[in-house]
């Protein structure tokens, strides 16, 4: 049996501690808005070496408030991927704007900056890549695009604490940042939690107000808002989970290395993270074909894996107002229809990547030549990829 995430194994290891926050929230009496929260917004805004931190309840509220506090609101486009959880787009939604989906880097499988600028019209507003998987976007081409046009840049990080790019950490590039804490995430609270991060105090204030009923001060409400503040437990539960993040995070690297070395004689697909980037591995994705029967064959063998995700935003039926169809988003559809996410969190152990490969391997073998077909299906794509690292 090996899980898909192991959070207990997580838990097991900092008890002592995760217990006497938790027993001195409560003997605090103070439960909404306090001084833990105060102190994870300082270390966390530290860690992601951005001025201001803003804890919010989930990191859907993260997007919907960062992109208010940027005056993203109805009538505006958001420029953004499909290939992602949905609530980067229900957010968009929520405050009142239109996602515009353009299609993934085929080998980062994040937002392909070369296509933003046919994507902008004088509506748009801001744009939103998703660093998916725990890989940053290419930050460089996309605030270059915005700067150009002037545009709002708000990063979903909610899978990337800790990512880097160029040694910039994930939240810090883009006007705001945003970040989940849900439990499975790389930083997780014992329930939801998220953040929004911003080197504008301006923003870091709507940000303030939005989460809190718009409150200036208790009972004066300067502006509409929301209650989606975060709760002193979860926010006592991160300050001790943040002193572990760094090591969580290299733990995952070294797993993910293993799976690198275990699969480099297969001519599996991974995303390829450029020279300069910093992966946290929120997932560890491979591309295969035939991908549906090795997630059979490993489920058969008691091995947890997922596929992140397996129908993209714009073919959900949720949001079939929006007008996309197949083959709209080819690499975005490609990726969805042959990757698959192996288990990974930094208890793995080394035998029991062994043994996910072992398995892989065996479900997978006579598909390898397909494999390699799958590679060099987008040619195109992948030589306008090249052009644009050139570049960069
Ligand atoms: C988890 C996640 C979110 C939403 O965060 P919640 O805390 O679950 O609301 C948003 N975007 C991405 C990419 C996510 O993975």
């Amino acid at each position: 049996m090996i899980p898909f995430l192991d959070l207990k194994a997580q838990y097991s290891q900092i008890k002592p501690e995760i217990d006497a926050a938790v027993a001195r929230v409560i003997a605090s009496g103070h439960f909404v808005l306090g001084p833990e929260g105060t102190a994870f917004e300082e270390r966390f805004a530290d860690y992601c070496q951005t001025a201001h931190c803003r804890a919010v309840n989930t990191g859907t509220s993260a997007l919907h408030l960062a992109l208010l506090a940027a005056g993203v609101g109805p009538g505006d486009e958001v420029i953004t991927v499909s290939l992602t959880f949905v609530a980067t787009t229900a957010a968009i939604l929520y405050s009142g704007a239109k996602p515009v989906f353009i299609d993934v880097d085929p080998l980062t499988w994040t937002m392909d900056p070369g296509l933003i600028e046919a994507a902008i019209t004088p509506r748009t507003k801001a744009i939103l890549p998703v660093h998916l998987h725990g890989l940053m976007a290419d930050m460089d081409p996309i605030m270059a695009i915005a700067r150009r046009h002037g545009l709002v840049v708000i990063e979903d990080a909610a899978q990337a604490h800790g990512a880097e790019h160029r040694r910039r950490r994930a939240g810090s590039i883009g006007d705001l940042g945003c970040f989940s804490f849900y439990p499975g995430k790389n930083l997780g609270a014992f329930g939801e939690g998220g953040a929004v991060v911003t080197h504008r105090p301006e923003f870091a204030h709507r940000v303030s107000l939005l989460r809190d009923w718009g409150q200036e001060a208790k009972y004066d409400h300067a502006i509409p808002g929301y209650n989606y503040r975060m709760d002193e437990i979860q926010s006592a539960i991160l300050n001790v989970k943040l002193d572990y993040i760094e090591r969580w995070t290299e733990a995952r690297r070294s797993a993910a290395e293993r799976y690198d070395a275990l699969l480099s004689d297969l001519s599996f697909a991974r995303p390829q993270p450029p020279r300069h980037a910093r992966h946290v591995y929120h997932v560890y994705a491979v591309r295969l074909k035939g991908r549906d029967h090795a997630l059979s064959a490993l489920r058969d063998a008691g091995i947890s894996a997922g596929i992140h995700y397996p129908v993209p935003v714009h073919l959900q039926r949720a949001y079939a107002e929006l007008g996309y169809r197949a083959g709209d988003l080819p690499v975005t559809e490609m990726l969805a229809n042959d990757f698959l996410s192996l288990p990974i969190y930094p208890e793995l152990l080394p035998e029991q990547a062994v043994e996910v490969v072992a398995t892989l391997r065996n479900a997978a073998a006579p598909r390898l030549s397909e494999a390699v077909a799958a590679r060099v299906e987008h040619p195109q794509s992948v030589m306008t990829w090249s052009h644009n690292r050139r570049a960069s």
